[in-house]
């Protein structure tokens, strides 16, 4: 942590009870008391000015109170022109793919946040925790398990913190029924269905190419359905059951279409999912021994709705992006884990690699 000026650490300390307890409610309720010039916030750096990046990530870049936009790596140069005017960022901040290292000299970037197609994550945390800079990566973490585990190797040798871009585990919506689950308010949870998936478009994307991306629907969204069952049962799966599904062979001919699967965690509780690059669903339900919860949409980036038993919940407006992304400044300047480590990336790669197998094998059954 010495990488930080003590002025930016005190000013973090400081303003951490409020954000660290951000789970409920939108960071702009602490605008007032966390206002602060950008210089003495967390400095971030986003890899890869995508859909992901420009539509969402930079937005709330403006919004939170902990992290500001300090830099970006771009293999684009009119991108690097554009976001350099709107965000008014210094021309020393702004880094292509093969300067990308060069960062590690750089004291106004603190932290980068690697937005890539999911094949190049692996390559990109490891080169930025080389850096020594604290690194935040999209989901998936990475292709397989295996890979998973050397990008938090190459951060625990590097000394720098590695946290997963799981943005539901900053929302609102999912945390009150994370705190039903944890606190048996309703009993235990003993059921959980869960869908994700929508209608892809352009047949040339990467998302469809598995050297980019690794594999279909089940990596790019279907990995959502796997981290809710998780955290709602507080849970890791002993073993899954997959089946595979295609309706266009040409399209969907390098990666996995749709995929149903079930989950088994301890104790005989079962999970029941689907994902799907075929058609939309959006939708989360969970059983609990005394009521049921539901939230459809479940995903989205907002506009989620649902209940717990007869509770509708409304949590207004709020970014989850910049929830999430106070809540990682707060939990690197304290030097505390993630509450979304590479740790947690790693579990859902495990049953994902397992779902694989197990399509692999015929839909075979495989413990995980
Ligand atoms: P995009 O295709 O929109 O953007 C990817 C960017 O990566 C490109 O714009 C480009 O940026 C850069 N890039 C570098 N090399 C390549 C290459 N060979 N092919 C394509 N792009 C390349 O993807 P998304 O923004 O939708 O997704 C990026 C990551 O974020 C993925 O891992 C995805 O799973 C994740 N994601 C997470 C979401 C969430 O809710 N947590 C939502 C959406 C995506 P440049 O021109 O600047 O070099």
């Amino acid at each position: 942590m010495d990488i930080f000026q003590n002025q930016r650490r005190d000013f973090i300390k400081k303003t951490a009870l409020g954000a660290g307890s951000i789970g409920l409610v939108s960071s702009s309720v602490f605008a007032n008391e966390l206002s602060s010039p950008a210089q003495e916030r967390l400095g971030i750096a986003l890899v890869g000015l995508g859909n992901y990046a420009t539509g969402q990530l930079a937005p709330a870049l403006e919004q939170t109170e902990n992290c500001y936009l300090a830099g970006i790596v771009t293999g684009t140069p009119e991108k690097a022109e554009s976001w350099k005017a709107k965000y008014n960022l210094k021309s020393e901040n702004i880094y292509d793919y093969n300067s990308f290292d060069e960062i590690a000299n750089n004291d106004e970037i603190d932290a980068v946040y690697i937005v890539l197609p999911n094949s190049m994550h692996a390559e990109y945390v490891i080169r930025a925790a080389k850096a020594g800079k604290q690194v935040i990566c999209e989901k998936p973490m990475a292709l397989t398990a295996a890979e998973g585990q050397t990008m938090i190797d190459a951060c625990t040798e590097n000394g720098v913190t590695l946290s997963i871009g799981y943005r539901l585990q900053y929302d609102p919506y999912h945390n009150a029924i994370i705190t039903a689950a944890q606190e048996k308010t309703y009993g235990e949870m003993t059921y959980v269905s869960s869908q994700f998936g929508f209608k892809i478009g352009d047949p040339t994307q990467w998302r469809l190419k598995k050297a980019l991306a690794g594999g279909g629907a089940m990596m790019d969204v279907g990995i959502y359905c796997i981290q809710a069952a998780r955290y709602i049962f507080d849970a890791e799966p002993i073993a899954v059951t997959a089946q595979e599904f295609k309706t266009d062979d040409v399209k969907f001919a390098e990666v996995d279409e749709t995929i149903t699967w079930q989950m088994e965690f301890p104790d005989g509780r079962v999970s029941n999912h689907t994902t799907s690059y075929a058609f939309g669903t959006n939708h989360l339900m969970v059983s609990a021994e005394r009521t049921r919860a539901m939230l459809e949409p479940a995903y989205s980036y907002g506009g989620l709705k649902g209940y717990i038993g007869d509770k509708v919940l409304d949590f207004g407006k709020f970014s989850q992006q910049a929830l999430q992304l106070d809540a990682m400044a707060v939990n690197i300047v304290q030097g505390k884990p993630s509450k979304t480590s590479g740790k947690e990336g790693l579990a859902d790669l495990k049953v994902i690699d397992a779902i694989y197998q197990s399509l692999a094998n015929g839909g075979k059954r495989v413990t995980i």
